[in-house]
């Protein structure tokens, strides 16, 4: 018996799907609670919410549904490049900051090449390579750092691409200007280097990196309005590269690959710099106050910053249901083969504070 199903490409055979954070509205039904009762920190998502002039342009954005949107993304694209001191001609919008790694994909990877990620690096890079065909070389990052000497050495003719995500998720570990720098004096031409900063906003002392695509070299940086910007519903994000690169891009991408609601709340919520400012502060104070929780229980935790921190408990699975059953959604890490560990992400305070009572409570 034949099945279409076994004319799928043959690489498809040993991907699994990403496997997202629990959604509330599930765990609420599963455990007969109130939604309102379920805290969720286990997406990296915005605990203030989105940027409520981010939310006022939506709802007048809504009126106008009826109209396809501005694919070429103009006026976001404009801001985007009035933000950075670039020109429209070096912004890529997308569904999400995750459709710029599967445009690199379309437009550079073949069968055969390989791509280059951290050993603990966000795991999108790998599905999206193995979606078209292609190796990962997946480099050891000791101390859950990436070593991007090594990432360096790992370059093979075949090698299309190296994905460095900085800050990494879920690892929090955060590679300064010095090694970036040092590790750019050594990647060839045929190489694309991939910026990914979905937690660039967080950071109180960036790495400078656009300085690569105003000197004209093969990277892209991937940006989100998911994180800071608590957009994550929407499917917006952006790539910052050369003009050249981005008209790869372009032929890739769907012609309306971002809705125009999502436009109208990306513009306003990138002008509102308040919120990111608020959103940033309520990070810092959260993250100091579950880094000092994990040293006074013992727990060992890599010192993060984005807005999550890995921390290990011993059986990361069980602690999950354990906290799961209390009404706090957290990711366990058997994904990213830390089986031991999990990673909560930033909350308000008063959800912080729950979680580590919770914790306490299912430790004991
Ligand atoms: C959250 C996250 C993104 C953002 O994804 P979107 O598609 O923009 O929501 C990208 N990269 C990393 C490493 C992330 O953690």
């Amino acid at each position: 018996m034949s099945s279409i199903v076994n004319e799928a490409h043959p690489w498809l055979e040993n991907l699994v799907a990403y496997d997202p954070g629990k959604p509330i509205e599930e765990t609420a039904r599963e455990l007969g609670l109130d939604p309102n009762e379920i805290i969720k920190i286990a997406s990296n998502e915005n605990p203030l919410g989105p940027s409520p002039k981010a939310v006022e342009a939506m709802k007048e954005a809504a009126e106008w549904v009826h109209i396809y949107p501005d694919g070429g993304g103009y006026k976001l694209r404009t801001a985007i490049a009035e933000t950075f001191g670039l020109g429209r001609e070096n912004v890529v919008i997308s569904n999400g900051s995750n459709e710029i790694i599967e445009l690199v994909g379309h437009g550079f990877l073949n069968p055969g090449d390989n791509v280059i990620a951290a050993e603990h690096a966000f795991v999108v890079y790998k599905l999206m390579a193995t979606l078209f065909g292609a190796e990962t070389i997946e480099v050891p990052d000791p101390g859950f750092a990436h070593d991007l000497d090594a990432m360096a050495a790992a370059i093979t003719p075949r090698t299309r691409k190296i994905f460095i995500a900085n800050p990494n998720n879920p690892t929090g570990t955060l590679v300064g200007q010095e090694a970036i720098d040092r590790f750019m004096d050594k990647v060839p031409d045929h190489v694309m280097v991939i910026f990914d900063e979905a937690y660039h906003e967080f950071l109180h002392d960036a790495p400078d990196t656009l300085k690569y695509v105003r000197e004209g070299r093969n990277v892209v940086i991937m940006r989100t309005f998911s994180k800071i910007q608590g957009l994550a519903g929407l499917r917006i994000g952006y790539g910052i590269t050369t003009p050249e690169i981005a008209q790869v891009l372009h032929k890739c991408r769907q012609p309306f690959n971002t809705n125009s609601i999502a436009q109208a709340g990306a513009i306003a919520g990138l002008a509102d710099t308040e919120h990111q400012e608020r959103t940033r502060n309520l990070n810092d104070e959260g993250l100091a106050f579950y880094q000092n929780a994990f040293d006074e229980m013992g727990l060992e935790y890599v010192p993060s910053f984005a807005n999550f921190v890995l921390v290990k408990v011993g059986n990361g699975d069980a602690v999950f249901d354990a906290m799961l059953k209390r009404g706090i959604i957290i990711r366990s890490m058997r994904s990213y083969k830390l089986p031991e560990w999990v990673r909560v992400s930033v909350g308000t305070m008063p959800q912080n504070e729950r979680c580590i009572s919770t914790l306490k409570e299912v430790l004991a």
